[in-house]
Formats: C-alpha cells, sequence, structure tokens
C-alpha cells in the first residue's frame, strides 16, 4: 500500500461504507463533499483516519443516550483540502483538548479504548505533510479537522 492519486471524496464514501453498519443504529450522517482535486494519499492509511474519527464521533454520541447526527464535509482552501466530521456527541473538556493525540490517552472504560486511534491518526496526517486537530464548544459536540496539502511539501 503506497502512494497513489486518489480523490478523498471516493475515500469517504468507501469509508463510510465500510463502517456504516456500526453506525446506523446510533446517529444518522451527513455527507457535504466539496469539489476537490486528487492528491497523492496512501488510501488504506487516510481511509484509517476517516474510520477512526467516525467510529469516536458515533462513541461520543452514543455516550449522551440521545439522537444524533455526524456531519462530514470536504472542501479546497488554498493549497490544501480539508476533511472535517463534526458531531453533536459530548464535547471534548478543555483540558483534554491538548492530550487527545498522546498515545493511550483515553476517557473510555478499561477495556473499551486503547487510545491509539487519534495518535495513529496524527501521525498518518504527519506522513502526508499534513495535520489532524481538534474543537469542541460546550454543548456542541466536537469537530475533528483533517488538512491534506494539494502537493506534499515532504515529496
Ligand atoms: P479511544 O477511542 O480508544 O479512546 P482515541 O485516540 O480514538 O482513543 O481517542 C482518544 C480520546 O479522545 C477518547 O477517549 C475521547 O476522550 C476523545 N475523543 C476522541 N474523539 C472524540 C469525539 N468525537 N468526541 C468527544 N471525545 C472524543
Ligand atoms: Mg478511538
Amino acid at each position: 500500500d503506497e502512494m497513489q492519486s486518489y480523490n478523498l471524496n471516493d475515500c469517504v464514501r468507501t469509508t463510510l461504507a465500510m463502517v456504516n453498519n456500526q453506525l446506523k443504529y446510533i446517529c444518522s450522517v451527513e455527507t457535504h463533499l466539496g469539489s476537490i482535486p486528487h492528491i497523492m494519499m496512501n488510501m488504506g492509511k487516510i481511509s484509517q483516519v476517516v474510520t477512526n474519527l467516525l467510529i469516536n464521533a458515533g462513541q461520543a454520541i452514543e455516550s449522551t443516550g440521545a439522537q444524533g447526527t455526524i456531519t462530514i464535509t470536504t472542501r479546497e482552501l488554498d493549497g490544501y483540502i480539508e476533511l472535517s466530521v463534526q458531531d453533536t456527541g459530548c464535547g471534548i473538556e478543555p483540558s483534554h483538548l491538548d492530550k487527545l493525540f498522546n498515545p493511550f490517552f483515553t476517557t473510555k472504560p478499561e477495556g473499551q479504548g486503547t487510545g491509539l486511534g487519534l495518535s495513529i491518526s496524527f501521525g498518518i496526517a504527519q506522513e502526508h505533510g499534513g495535520t489532524l486537530h481538534a474543537s469542541s464548544k460546550d454543548g456542541e459536540g466536537s469537530c475533528f479537522t483533517l488538512c491534506l496539502p494539494i502537493h506534499n511539501p515532504l515529496d
């Protein structure tokens, strides 16, 4: 599995088809897939990032016990493409925001979370010359944003 020219929207669609069975009982999923160029990516690894973000979002919604929505958006910005996964889940404590990407950081019950998903995802973003960022506002769930340069400066 190596770097090839792909469209991130196809990666989102494929990944969603794989995790939809796990999400469909928990929440609805909305997609806003913008017009974005192909970029060089490791499709398997980027799919792993999208999977991690979707499963985390589903778990965050499930933990509230309420109906929820995941909104996936892609768009092109100046020199990079952006994927955001917004959820209406439990949100993130401000004091946790700078620890989320540390290996083994988890707030899930013993045996239910390895705390590795986001640290691995962060590494994959970096391998693509990109970034992965989390934000959360009180009572508004969370948003994770993956930015990938259209031309990887590491190539
Ligand atoms: P795990 O899912 O095994 O706990 P992750 O690295 O995927 O490990 O996530 C680390 C932690 O980040 C989670 O335990 C949770 O506290 C927080 N987190 C991740 N995604 C979300 C989200 N969408 N909403 C709220 N908290 C989140
Ligand atoms: Mg996780």
